[in-house]
């Protein structure tokens, strides 16, 4: 508006906005008018006041206050937190720090020999030494003149166990290798225990250092560590199985007695807490928590180490004559059942060392092929014409005709062992169908008998149930003639009876024939006779 020229911009908002809050807190339209009539009065020049009275309550100062308070109450929370730490969980933080400095050395254990039935060994734990250096500690200890003390130290230690000076240094300052790290790097392995002994005296003794110098060995450390060894070569490797390490380092069986017996053979690793100051770097005290090692049993077994050297070598020769893809041999004492020698072939010596890789390329080499099933074909004759003599279906001295062929149901038999020229009649008695293995007449004498006697004979040799030999993996066999799961026809019984449509494993065979030779007596197969401390009574024995 023209000749109002002192009119202010606060006027104007004034005017624009007129319910702006007053001190009385109503609005004050009539007091702005007033004060901005006062202004024009006054030329226009005193503004400031009216600015003051109008201006809203700053946003930031308001975003300050709440911040401020947040702050109040983080660091209310902050003190609460802070102070329920150091009072209510104090002792649970004092554990959890001494648990964080402790680490716990695992204490190896010597694992129990497997003995043959002389006490022979056929596994055994043999004691390695290896020395191995940690370039840290020698490095702290001889921190001045450090190259100089190097060589000393290496031709000292060179002249301890045989080796060229430049070579151990050359270990000593080398990278670290496969099986090696930076704090352990292998200066030799498999010391003789004269050369494991020598370098442990030279460290005690401080050999090759003055009265005031550190110890020039410092950083050397002889280790011991425990290589199963199996002296038998391949033979056994089967029946004894062989062991790897665990996923904490404890050493497991796989297979064979390693497997069956680990529990017994392994005893139980000791542990020991010892303090840290930081990672890594142990103080050398121990916190008093420790447990003891117990070391494992030996197992005896029935074996017998040189008649399982025999029957490897007569299997090693069949496999070259006829070479099959596998074969086993089992020498049984019929008296009481026990496993003279167990072969399979082929095998792997377990002391090598490619042992492990061979096992990779071909897992058939560690079959206990005596404990597979089979069809056992013509052997299981005698096992029908005894039952047959037993239950009176034949006479000893009755001919049982074989012509050639037999047809019990629609399957026609042929006979292998009279095809050139049948037996003439009052020749084909029961033992002489056992002596030229006729399958005619087996046959015939199966069907005289029926599936249910048969079956009840052959499982009354143990057939078909486990042996519960002392070892993993046993297989147990099945026929055609099982009244749940056979067919049991006619044509099956006769087949049954030369040793078609069942399936047993070598060793329920060989228990089985050891019966002839027993008195009619069945004894399972044993394979392990005790199991103790050497020198002490059997903690536990397997009767028969
Ligand atoms: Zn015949």
């Amino acid at each position: 508006m023209p000749g109002r020229p002192g009119r202010s911009r606060s006027e104007s908002e004034a005017g624009r906005k007129p319910a702006i809050p007053g001190p009385s807190g109503q609005p004050t339209r009539h007091a702005a008018l007033h004060r901005g009539g006062r202004n024009l009065a006054s030329g226009g020049y005193a503004q400031q006041p009216t600015v003051r009275a109008r201006r809203r309550p700053d946003p930031l100062t308001r975003r300050q206050q709440h911040l401020s308070v947040l702050a109040l109450v983080l660091a209310i929370a902050l003190t609460a937190r802070f102070v329920y730490l150091k009072t209510a969980r104090c002792e649970h933080f004092r554990v959890l720090s001494r648990d964080l400095r402790r680490v716990r050395t695992l204490i190896a254990t010597r694992r129990g020999e497997i003995l043959d039935r002389n006490n022979v060994p056929l596994a055994k734990t043999c004691d390695e030494f290896q020395l191995r250096f940690d370039p840290a500690a020698f490095e702290q200890t001889w921190a001045n003149n450090h190259s100089a003390a190097q060589r000393k130290a290496a031709a000292l230690v060179g002249s301890l166990i045989g080796m060229e000076p430049a070579r151990v240094l050359a270990s000593m300052r080398a990278e670290p290798g496969p099986g090696e790290t930076r704090r352990s790097l292998l200066i030799k392995s498999r010391l003789t225990p004269e050369e494991a002994s020598a370098v442990e005296y030279a460290k005690a003794a401080k050999v090759g250092t003055g009265r005031r110098e550190p110890n020039l060995l410092e950083g050397f450390v002889v280790l011991t560590q425990h290589r199963r060894e199996y002296p038998n070569g391949a033979s056994s490797c089967q029946i004894l199985g062989r062991v790897t390490l665990g996923p904490r380092g404890q050493v497991r069986g796989i297979g064979g007695l390693e497997d069956w017996a680990d529990t017994v053979l392994s005893g139980s690793v000791g542990w020991n807490n010892m303090e840290m100051k930081k990672a890594g770097v142990f103080t050398g005290r121990e916190t008093g928590y420790r447990a003891e090692p117990v070391p494992g049993m030996d197992v005896r077994t029935t074996i017998d180490a040189s008649i399982q050297q025999i029957l490897s070598e007569e299997l090693g020769r069949c496999m070259q004559e006829h070479t099959p893809l596998g074969a086993t041999g089992i020498v049984l004492d019929p008296r009481n059942g026990d496993v003279l020698g167990m072969v399979s072939k082929p095998g792997v010596d377990l002391s090598g060392p490619d042992a492990p890789a061979l096992i990779a390329s071909n897992p058939e080499l560690m079959r206990n092929r005596a404990m597979m099933l089979y069809e056992p074909g013509s052997v299981l004759k005698p096992l029908t014409v005894s039952l047959a003599l037993e239950v009176g279906v034949v006479k000893p001295t009755e001919d049982v005709p074989c012509q050639h062929g037999y047809t019990p149901q629609a399957r026609p038999i042929r006979c292998e062992a009279h095809r050139s020229s049948l037996p003439s009649p009052g020749q084909n008695v029961p033992r002489m169908i056992v002596a030229k293995s006729c399958n005619v007449a087996a046959a015939k004498l199966a069907v005289r008998l029926g599936a249910t006697r048969l079956h009840e004979g052959l499982s009354r040799f143990g057939l078909f149930e486990r042996t519960a030999i002392q070892l993993p993996g046993e297989a147990v066999g099945w026929s055609l003639t099982d009244p749940v799961r056979g067919r049991r026809s006619r044509d099956d019984v006769a087949r049954v009876g030369f040793g078609q449509g069942i399936t047993v494993t070598p060793l329920h065979l060989a228990a089985a024939f050891a019966v002839f030779a027993n008195g009619g007596i069945l004894h399972h197969p044993r394979i392990v006779r005790s199991y103790g401390y050497p020198g002490r009574p059997p903690a536990k024995e397997y009767y028969v």
